[in-house]
């Protein structure tokens, strides 16, 4: 490993990936260090992604997509449905990410598994192996892709401020199902429940608020809402592989600092009322990857900036939006029902000025 890059990106996932793919495309050299054994396991995903996220990518290769989506139920606290046109996919995200990484490695990238970014020295980027030893690195630019734990954002001061706890199961479903669910009910606060279909099989989670009377513990919680599912039929056996993560409901107002820059989860760009981050992450990993590319080959960090802008302009105000509607999802949670059209985006009251 030489120990001087343009760019120096923590994280492989989507956010990762997409930017140091685009920045090797721009002609940067450009390194990735990811402290898991392999990229993109184990999963922490309900590994739903929309359809237009595909065409976007422009993949070749579709081994990791499971199947299609065509629309999103969204069953409501009093039984009634709202069902949206949505298509999209379900996948398998492990391989969705590894599939990002070996194009940003066909590109040119250096993509470092079990390599943990650790702190910073002199200027240099600290790198801890699996072994327990350290080197240095040094690049022009640093991108944070850590997700929402960042740690490059603890380097630069900013911090993802709100985050709210995910828990998931695999079940086997009793019928497939050619859409996805989501699911509201004053147990599940500020969030809801999810069933997204995988062939046979069915990611089922929710993600519950923190920090308030409603607030009801996660695991006990999901429990509940599986036998729920158990008992109307929709699923049956078991429950297995479950896992747990933190979704980042605010992003943060500027991600650059000096020669640094945040992407994905670490900026807090997952949406704050779906809790979705991966389109985020590669559409906004891909504009950081392409400014950082050039502020490294005309050595100014400066010009980083423009990425607060290109960020703000592609996915700013559907952010912000989603901000405000949380806010008014969990101030008024008692009335749940009524508010929906307004804190849920199948409804076009979510749209709507208020
Ligand atoms: C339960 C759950 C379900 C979800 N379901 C969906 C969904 O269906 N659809 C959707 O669009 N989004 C979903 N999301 C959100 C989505 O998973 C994230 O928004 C997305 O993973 C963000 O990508 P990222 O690259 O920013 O971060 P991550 O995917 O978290 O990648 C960050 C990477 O950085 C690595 N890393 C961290 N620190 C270091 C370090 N110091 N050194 C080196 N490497 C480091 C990590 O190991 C990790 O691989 C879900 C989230 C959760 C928790």
């Amino acid at each position: 490993m030489i120990s001087e890059y343009d760019i120096l990106v923590v994280g492989a996932g989507p956010a990762g990936s997409s930017a140091a793919w685009a920045a090797a495309a721009a002609g940067a050299r450009v390194l990735v260090v990811e402290r898991r054994k392999a990229v993109g396991v184990p999963v922490r995903c309900a590994e739903f992604i929309p359809r237009l996220l595909l065409g976007e990518l422009s993949f070749r290769d579709r081994g990791f997509v499971v199947q299609a989506v065509r629309a999103m139920r969204a069953v409501l606290p009093d039984g009634t449905v709202k069902e949206t046109r949505a298509p999209g996919l379900t996948i398998h995200r492990d391989q969705f990410d590894q599939l990002l990484a070996d194009y940003a490695r066909q590109a040119g990238v250096e993509i470092l598994e079990q390599v943990r970014a650790v702190g910073t020295e002199d200027g240099f980027v600290v790198l801890k192996q699996a072994g327990g030893s350290l080197s240095r690195v040094r690049a022009k630019v640093i991108i944070g892709a850590d997700g929402p734990h960042s740690t490059v954002g603890r380097w630069m001061g900013l911090r993802v401020r709100r985050l709210i706890p995910a828990l998931q199961v695999r079940v086997s479903l009793s019928k497939p199902m050619e859409h996805t669910e989501v699911y509201f009910h004053p147990w599940i606060y500020g969030a809801y429940g999810w069933v997204f279909p995988k062939d046979d099989q069915a990611n089922v989670g929710l993600a519950i608020a923190q920090g308030s009377k409603w607030s009801r513990p996660p695991k006990a919680t999901l429990e509940w809402f599986v036998g729920r599912l158990r008992h109307e039929g929709k699923i049956k056996g078991p429950t297995y592989s479950s896992t747990f993560g933190w979704i980042p409901v605010e992003p943060l107002q500027t991600a650059v600092k000096g020669n640094m820059m945040l992407v994905g989860d670490a900026a807090g760009h997952t949406h704050p009322i779906t809790g979705a981050g991966v389109p985020q992450a590669v559409a906004c990993g891909k504009a950081a990857g392409i400014c950082a590319a050039e502020a490294a080959a005309k050595n100014d960090p400066g010009l980083l900036k423009r990425y607060d802008q290109q960020w703000q302009e592609d996915v700013g105000e559907a952010l912000h939006l989603a901000v405000e509607r949380r806010k008014i999802l969990e101030r008024q949670w008692h009335l749940l029902n009524d508010i929906l059209p307004y804190c849920w985006i199948g409804f076009k009251e979510y749209y709507e000025r208020t």
